[in-house]
């Protein structure tokens, strides 16, 4: 056995071997782009040379976890977010291309109602701290809250958030607890929406490696906008803004929350790309 070894060989073997386990092959560039450090170009430019046995090693082992079920973003250990990179692991969701949508609206929202920008944002149950730190970085001139139940994931945010200077204070208890006392102008949530009956429909990816206390919530994954909204009259300022991320099953029920708790607002439901329903705001102006 020689010590180097083809970097294309090197791709095309991890790809047959992704296909045969049923994973997606694009998994084994991109971690071969990991590995070696180089952007996709760059992979391209070099498959011809070769590599070291050790970094194939680890190359391999790695394929090896992703086969097995392990999120590529646990390997890596990193997601990008909009256009920004977030460390993620075991204690933390990944962050997912619907909440960007999230984030979209709300910004949105801010330049028709808030042009001066000068607003309180509270982001609940920040996990790897996505919602916060983007908001905190696309609009500076806002004060941002965060909270999370978890230690471990308020370290992961923290870490996040100093990774783009983010300045945004992070405070560790349950939903809206920590931010008892204080009022906000825009309340942003994506919280744990997945029902438990529904634990099956899951990826093994995800089922299996992300935090179960970030996936799931009871009463067919609604309980935590109930428990939400119950505290929001007292902590929105008006006007306020409410925006949370729901599972596509959820827009009506949320809906009809929001609309019982902020009577005079325009509560809407909105779609994700992929044409579901996935964001419900609650204007209160
Ligand atoms: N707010 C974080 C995110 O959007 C965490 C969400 C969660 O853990 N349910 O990714």
């Amino acid at each position: 056995m020689t010590d180097k070894i083809l970097i294309f060989e090197a791709l095309n073997g991890a790809s047959s071997f992704l296909k045969e386990n049923g994973r997606e092959e694009a998994v084994a560039r991109l971690l071969l782009q990991h590995e070696l450090g180089l952007s996709h170009a760059g992979l391209l430019a070099s498959m011809r040379e070769e590599m070291d046995r050790d970094a194939f090693n680890r190359y391999w082992q790695r394929i090896e976890h992703h086969a097995a079920g392990t999120p590529v973003q646990h390997l890596t250990g990193y997601e990008e977010f909009y256009g920004r990179s977030f460390a993620v692991n075991e204690h933390v969701l990944i962050p997912r291309p619907e909440t960007e949508e999230l984030i979209e609206e709300a910004l949105r929202l801010i330049a028709l109602y808030f042009p001066e920008k000068k607003i309180k944002i509270a982001d609940i149950g920040t996990g790897s701290g996505i919602i916060a730190v983007t908001m905190k970085c696309e609009i500076p001139e806002a004060a941002v809250t965060a909270t999370d139940i978890s230690d471990q994931a308020l370290h992961m945010a923290k870490k996040n958030a100093e990774g783009q200077r983010a300045d945004v204070t992070f405070l560790q208890g349950d939903l809206t607890e920590p931010l008892n006392g204080e009022t906000w102008d825009m309340i942003l949530s994506n919280p744990p929406y997945i029902a438990y009956a529904e634990a099956t429909e899951l990826s093994d990816s995800v089922r299996d490696f992300e935090p179960h206390l970030a996936l799931f919530a009871d009463n067919n994954g609604l309980a935590l906008y109930e428990k939400m909204v119950k505290q929001l009259p007292e902590l929105l300022k008006k006007p306020g803004i409410i925006g949370f991320e729901i599972g596509y099953a959820q827009g009506e029920a949320v809906k009809n929350m929001l609309k019982a708790a902020f009577p005079e607002a325009n509560v809407y439901v909105k779609k994700d790309i992929n044409k579901k329903d996935r964001m419900v705001f609650c204007v209160n102006i």
